[in-house]
């Protein structure tokens, strides 16, 4: 089959690879039908994240028709439409039976290396999912393909971090970083309830795409984002932070941008070990902060639901549908910012 793969930083190509067979009783393959590049992939493209050898296939966003199931497989068969969340969890350990399947002993994420438990990749006319009964959900016939793709990672990651940051009704929140993510952040922050939502970007065209949704664009190369967030907020700051860049400088500003007593959710991805926590400051302001992966199969089945009423704006987020073989140039062109979300259409 044709699979996108990585042979080293920024280097992707198309190329032929084995197809995938269920190796375990509780496997799943699915004929993929369209897959997204995240902004998770940069990282890899960026030669950022360890353990992913020459040749992975990568990818962890897919929608798709079940095609071969092990025997293990008890809520699946040929021919279901389904989607899943990027990470892969047994539904069995300790972590997955309090919920926290994020934190699975023995999942991990597609298509991520080595270090994130060695799974197959989503670019790909097929993928293998693992334990298939926990981690695909079944669409209904007339939901769109991509509105369903979104819900298995980037629109889910940011309802995950919006609801983790404990929006009132009627809060201000600041999002930092309007690439996918942060603009499916900026929907979910008006879904939950928050009156006004400040929408933070370096790249102009990128806040202006959130003020289309509602938000108050910050376009923070040329406007100070802290004295901006400040004015707007009476001197007081965010009620809230989504943090949706990844990395340091993004995690310290949002302790610049929050008030006294408010919420910081980070979601961004770094390969940055440590950045320098503000403690003094986090001190004295009593901030709650929050980083980490998102848990997609605890908020998957409500997102599934909120695209299904029509209520995410997900063109606002697509913006180019491109054939497999054209990866290496979507990849270039995500990268440098000249795309947003952009959608891999498998036949
Ligand atoms: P993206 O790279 O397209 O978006 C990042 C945006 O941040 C860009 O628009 C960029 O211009 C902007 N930006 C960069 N530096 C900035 C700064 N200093 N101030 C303001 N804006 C800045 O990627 P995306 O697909 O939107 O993903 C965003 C992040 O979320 C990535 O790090 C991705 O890995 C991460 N992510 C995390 C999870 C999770 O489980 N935690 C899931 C999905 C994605
Ligand atoms: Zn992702």
């Amino acid at each position: 089959m044709k699979a996108v793969t990585v042979h080293g930083h920024e280097e992707i190509r198309v190329e032929e690879v084995p197809d995938p067979r269920p190796s375990a009783a509780r496997d799943a393959i699915v004929r993929v039908e369209l897959s997204g590049i995240c902004g998770s992939d940069l990282h890899i493209y960026n030669g950022e994240i360890p353990g992913v050898t020459p040749g992975s296939v990568i990818g962890h966003e897919y929608v798709g028709v079940v095609e071969d199931t092990g025997d293990g497989v008890r809520r699946f068969e040929t021919g279901d439409r389904v989607v899943g969340p990027f990470h892969i969890a047994c539904g069995e350990c300790r972590a997955c039976r309090r919920g926290d399947h994020h934190q699975c002993d023995r999942g991990g994420v597609l298509g991520y290396g080595l270090a994130f438990g060695d799974l197959p990749g989503a670019q790909a006319e097929r993928v293998r999912i693992p334990f298939a009964d926990v981690n695909l959900r079944r669409l209904p016939e007339d939901l769109d393909a991509a509105d369903a793709l979104l819900c298995g990672d980037i629109l889910t990651t940011a309802f995950g971090a919006v609801r983790n940051a404990g929006i009132s009704a009627g809060e201000t929140v600041a999002v930092i970083g309007c690439g996918p993510v942060g603009l499916c952040a900026v929907q979910c922050c008006r879904l939950l309830g928050a009156a006004r939502t400040l929408a933070l970007d370096l790249v102009e065209d990128r806040a202006n795409r959130a003020a289309a949704l509602g938000a108050i664009p910050i376009a923070s190369q040329r406007v100070n984002p802290v004295a901006r967030v400040a004015e707007l907020t009476d001197g007081d700051g965010a009620d809230a932070v989504i943090e949706a860049v990844g990395g340091p400088a993004t995690l310290e500003l949002a302790f610049d941008l929050v008030r006294g007593g408010g919420r910081i959710s980070a979601v961004g991805v770094s390969a940055a070990e440590t950045f320098d926590y503000p403690l003094l400051n986090s001190m004295t302001k009593d901030v709650t902060f929050r980083v980490g992966l998102a848990n997609i199969h605890r908020d998957i089945d409500a997102t599934l639901a909120l695209v299904a009423a029509g209520r995410v704006d997900t063109d606002a987020v697509i913006s180019d549908r491109v054939p497999l073989d054209d990866a290496p140039e979507a990849y270039r062109r995500f990268a440098e910012r000249r795309s947003m979300k952009i959608l891999f259409e498998l036949d």
